[in-house]
């Protein structure tokens, strides 16, 4: 090979790794989505189907929030940020989420391992704002409790990281955390893994007005955490439902407190508008009127 024709070759090998690299590191797509939407939860999207609409549906551009997004009469105390895993409304003054919503199928199970690193605080916020570190809970007797759990996001390495987020994290006893809670969580998982069934999950921590904290953030302790379930059967779509039968609701508040690791799941369950007078919070909203009327003030017994 002549020397001028070697220069060539590696001028264009050159070439073919800086445009590689560059691809890699994700120079060219700026269409892909930068990081979390985020938007004020004062500042609601687009309108919802009037025929379908309940009274407080207000609805946002995320498949986890198709059932309605949790509102309550205080919107301008909270945040809304809206992640591909999960959609949540950070709140200040407990220095938490206040919910986190999230939907799973079939296809939010992989054989992804769990996240190895230390929880990390939320970037997705605005700056300014109190948010909470893996550190506020070390020693604080409190277990970083997952609201969207890292069992449930097993599918990609990205979506199982997310949920190490600190905004998706409330303290909880290990023997909640660790018991009824989990077994629920379970449950919950088998619906979606062995049944075909698509369920949409709410949930957050009940607090008194003037909360225990932890940490230097003062990460406020709820006195409970609550949970609110719909569980849709294979082939019912949420924006379509015009009847209560192939649709479950299933609500929980169990106590943040020791000495309750065994204790059943079952003997936590609530209505629906047990929850929502507790937390003030219309869960479901976009469920037509009358459905929700029927459903949430049901127990569920199954
Ligand atoms: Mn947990
Ligand atoms: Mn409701």
């Amino acid at each position: 090979m002549s020397r001028k024709k070697s220069w060539i070759l590696l001028l264009i090998a050159i070439v073919i790794a800086v445009l590689w690299f560059g691809y890699r590191s994700g120079w060219f797509d700026s269409a892909r989505t930068q990081g979390p939407a985020t938007t004020s939860a004062s500042n609601p999207a687009a309108p919802q189907n009037p025929e379908l609409a309940g009274q407080a549906g207000l609805t946002h551009e995320s498949p986890h929030l198709a059932l309605g997004t949790p509102a309550d009469a205080t919107p301008e105390d909270e945040h809304l940020l809206l992640k591909p895993q999960y959609a949540l409304s950070y709140k200040s003054a407990i220095v938490s989420p206040a919910w986190v919503a999230w939907k799973i199928d079939a296809g939010s199970y992989g054989t992804v391992p769990r996240y190895e690193g230390k929880f990390f605080p939320e970037t997705g916020l605005p700056a300014g704002l109190p948010i909470a570190t893996h550190d506020d809970y070390s020693k604080s007797g409190f277990d970083r409790g997952h609201l969207c759990r890292s069992l449930d996001r097993t599918d990609t390495v990205e979506n199982n990281r997310a949920t190490f987020s600190m905004a998706n994290i409330i303290p909880q006893t290990h023997d909640l955390n660790g018991g009824p809670w989990l077994k629920f969580e379970d449950y919950c998982a088998n619906l979606a893994r062995e049944s075909g069934k698509t369920v949409w999950v709410v949930a957050g921590g009940s607090y008194s007005t003037e909360p225990a904290r932890i940490g230097k953030n003062r990460v406020a302790v709820p006195t409970a955490s609550w949970k609110v379930v719909a569980v849709l059967d294979q082939g019912i779509k949420p924006d379509s439902i015009t009847s209560t039968s192939g649709i479950r609701l299933i609500a929980v508040e169990m106590p943040n407190t020791r000495g309750i690791i065994r204790h059943d799941w079952k003997q936590y369950r609530r209505s629906v508008d047990e929850i929502e007078s507790r937390t003030g919070y219309d869960f479901f909203g976009r469920l037509p009127s009358r459905i929700q009327q029927d459903l949430e003030a049901r127990t569920d017994s199954l």
